[in-house]
């Protein structure tokens, strides 16, 4: 066995005996419905090697990790221009946030709050229909992971489209200042239904890949994104991707992560590996508690933290 594969074995019988596991996310109704005893790790290593513990194959709602392919796609089509409409400073507040939006006159800190995030989005659905965007979003990913069963589990969607308030609140604040394009209630549906793509671990680390390997597609050898914003979504990854608990996890683990309420978490090890890991039960910041305590030994155990071994 290779270090790696011991170091996941190890880790992910650990897990399984943990008590202390944190809280599934109820103001979505659907996520309050899911079990909390479930713990999935993957890692994909940039040379190929494939290495997987626990729930890996039983799929999850991904929710705010697919920011980081919203965030992909938008640069892809906008450029830097991206960056007149959203920060990239952490934001030091929580996920769903509003005071902020009004001290910064309607301005996200970062594409990674649910503000930035449904800026984000907005950009995407500009000339499309809320039908296409959702299509355009979904091929990326399902391109980038290699795998065409990848899809949207609609009763997560529905469920979070009945109860979004406060997403709303946020949209339409934004609107009144100018930083959405299109009606607010198109916005937050492709939003909504982003959030709610199902995924295992092995999908998303699969899809991953990209970012630890200087934006390069595995599969193929082409780019998916160049070496330098490949590096720049790595950057906000990790100064903005755990809302505010994005200094607890640099500290922690040393690595780019971007977190979702579904208890998700991909990491980015540059030049190394991507991984995945899902447990559903979040810290108070929205974190997966375990996700976090199981990437910490990983981290520490192959000596992969950008800040040093
Ligand atoms: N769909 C969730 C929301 O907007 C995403 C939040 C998250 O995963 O952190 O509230």
């Amino acid at each position: 066995m290779s270090k790696l594969q011991i170091a996941v074995r190890d880790i992910a019988d650990e897990m399984r005996e943990r008590t202390d596991r944190g809280e599934v996310a109820t103001y979505i109704p659907e996520l309050a419905n899911v079990d909390r005893k479930h713990f999935g790790i993957a890692v994909v290593g940039v040379d190929g090697e494939v290495v997987v513990g626990g729930d890996h194959d039983m799929p999850f709602s991904i929710q705010s990790v697919s920011k980081v392919f919203t965030l992909t796609l938008a640069l892809g089509k906008a450029g830097d221009r991206l960056w007149q409409r959203v920060g990239r400073e952490p934001s030091g507040s929580p996920f769903n946030s509003v005071v902020q939006l009004e001290y910064e006159r309607g301005k996200p800190r970062n594409p990674f709050i649910n503000a930035g995030a449904i800026a984000v989005t907005d950009l995407i659905l500009s000339g499309h229909q809320p039908r296409e965007a959702l299509g355009e979003i979904l091929r990326f990913i399902r391109f980038l992971a290699d795998d065409q069963s990848i899809g949207i589990d609609e009763k997560v969607a529905a469920s979070e489209q009945r109860t979004g308030f406060r997403n709303a609140a946020l949209a339409n604040y934004m609107k009144s200042f100018g930083v959405l394009d299109n009606p607010v209630d198109l916005t937050l549906g492709v939003y909504f239904h982003q959030c709610a793509i199902a995924m295992s671990c092995l999908q998303l680390a699969r899809a991953g890949r990209y970012l630890a390997m200087s934006g390069r597609n595995p599969a193929t050898g082409h780019p998916v994104i160049n070496a330098e914003r490949a590096r720049r979504i790595n950057a906000v990854m990790l100064t903005c991707g755990h809302y505010d608990g994005s200094g607890e996890f640099a500290y922690r683990v040393g690595l780019p992560g971007k977190s979702g309420v579904g208890g998700g978490i991909l990491c980015v090890a540059p030049g190394k590996a991507s991984i995945a890991v899902w447990s559903p039960g979040l810290d108070a910041a929205g974190n997966s508690h375990l996700g976090r305590v199981a990437l910490e030994a990983l981290t520490r155990r192959m000596g992969w933290s950008i800040f040093g071994a």
